[in-house]
């Protein structure tokens, strides 16, 4: 049983179209209210127990009977709300995650999304062209392929562009891959800043630097975007100054501010869809090429709060990259191991001895350093690839020590 997902653009007409603003509307209303009210709560009591997912679906009754339009949109695009904030409020008390409080959603965010639970065939893959969601009827949708199987939830969005889109989420009873033949092959691999990925093999994988070539373009529309507001911002300004019979009220009546808007919000998702394109080819080559595949385990979230590695991480995309792996290996039936990277520089692949050389440096000067040779028996030593060995056999004491075990 393979849980798979499938991005599809939708076109909806006028009348669904209105049925989905007042969904996204009412699902972020739900979202402000239970988040006042969880707040409010530890505000007045902070031993006060925390309301979880089923204890604030119970409140959805008095808050449809207080707002009866909350009644006409899909009810459980409500309760998947719920679901959201809880997991919100879930990785905001894991003391490892260190995630920030959940926030308020605001409706000047232009990107939107809800999410419908699927419950009595209420959301279905009617032929190529029609997804039956709930309260939307037939929804006439472009796509690939989409296999068939159990659909769990569907997640409807409108992007900054304008753009539809359906996220569907389903169990598929047949494997939907064949595994890949195995090819004997280990692999250990460093994750780095100057390259993306070095192998234990030697073999480097650059940096994406789609965001610096675009750079500069989405700085001009960026800057245009701005200026177009504040002038926007003027003339409305200048309309209720002077008292017109129909004044300018919102950006939404300047095309021009507009068109930035859209050209920025194209722009980045021209990035990102490249950068995600380039981490699917990359990682199917991986999953083709070895059975076992190591990799350290990630702590992205101590790591972003040094500032000066945020960028490069974000950039690279190492967790986007570790989810790839992860679900290629279970599709493909290879193996992927996760180890504690905690001195994989510093170590010698050749006689595991730890170099104290550098213990005086400071993480500045450490990362500067590139090549040295073991003291302890004088293997030349390159940081990158040292690393991916240690990383790698890391990886094979793992496996020996299970095999023990079982
Ligand atoms: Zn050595």
């Amino acid at each position: 049983m393979a849980v798979i997902a499938f991005k599809v653009r939708l076109y909806p007409n006028q009348k669904q179209i209105s049925q989905m603003s007042r969904t996204f509307g009412s699902t972020r209303f739900v979202w402000n209210q239970m988040l006042a009210m969880q707040n409010e709560r530890y505000k007045n009591n902070p031993q006060a127990k925390y309301q979880n997912n089923y204890a604030m679906n119970l409140m959805l009754k008095p808050l449809k009977a207080e707002y009866p339009w909350l009644k006409d949109v899909d009810s459980t695009a409500l309760q998947a709300t719920n679901d959201h904030l809880h997991d919100a409020f879930q990785r905001f008390f894991d003391p490892e995650l260190e995630n920030g409080h959940p926030k308020f959603k605001s409706k000047k965010d232009y990107a939107q999304s809800y999410t419908t639970k699927a419950v009595n065939q209420n959301i279905k893959v009617i032929d190529n062209h029609h997804l039956k969601l709930p309260k939307l009827g037939h929804v006439y949708f472009r796509a690939g392929r989409i296999l068939n199987g159990k659909i769990k939830r569907v997640t409807v969005r409108i992007n900054a562009q304008g753009q539809y889109y359906a996220t569907i989420l389903l169990e598929s009873e047949k494997q939907a891959f064949k595994p890949k033949d195995k090819t004997n092959q280990v692999v250990g691999i460093d994750l780095g800043l100057d390259d993306l990925m070095i192998l234990s093999n030697g073999q480097k994988v650059n940096m994406m630097h789609f965001d610096l070539e675009a750079k500069q373009q989405v700085r001009i529309w960026e800057r245009k975007m701005a200026r177009r507001r504040r002038n926007a911002q003027k003339e409305m300004a200048f309309d209720k100054h002077e008292k017109l019979l129909l004044p300018r009220t919102s950006l939404k009546q300047f095309p021009r501010y507009q068109q930035a808007r859209h050209t920025v919000a194209k722009l980045k998702r021209q990035v990102s869809e490249r950068r995600y394109d380039r981490l699917q080819k990359l990682t199917t080559q991986l999953v083709q090429n070895y059975d076992v595949i190591v990799v350290e385990k990630l702590n992205t979230q101590g790591m972003l709060k040094n500032r000066h590695l945020a960028r490069a991480i974000s950039n690279a995309g190492w967790g986007k990259l570790v989810t790839m792996l992860k679900y290629k290996c279970d599709w493909y039936g290879k193996q992927l191991i996760f180890v504690d990277p905690k001195n994989t520089s510093r170590i010698c692949h050749q006689c595991g001895q730890k170099n104290h050389q550098f213990d005086s440096l400071n993480q500045h000067e450490w990362l500067a350093v590139r090549e040295w040779d073991c003291p302890t028996c004088g293997t030349h030593l390159n940081r990158d690839i040292n690393a991916s060995q240690n990383i790698l056999h890391r990886g094979l004491a793992q496996i020996e020590k299970e095999k023990v075990l079982v």
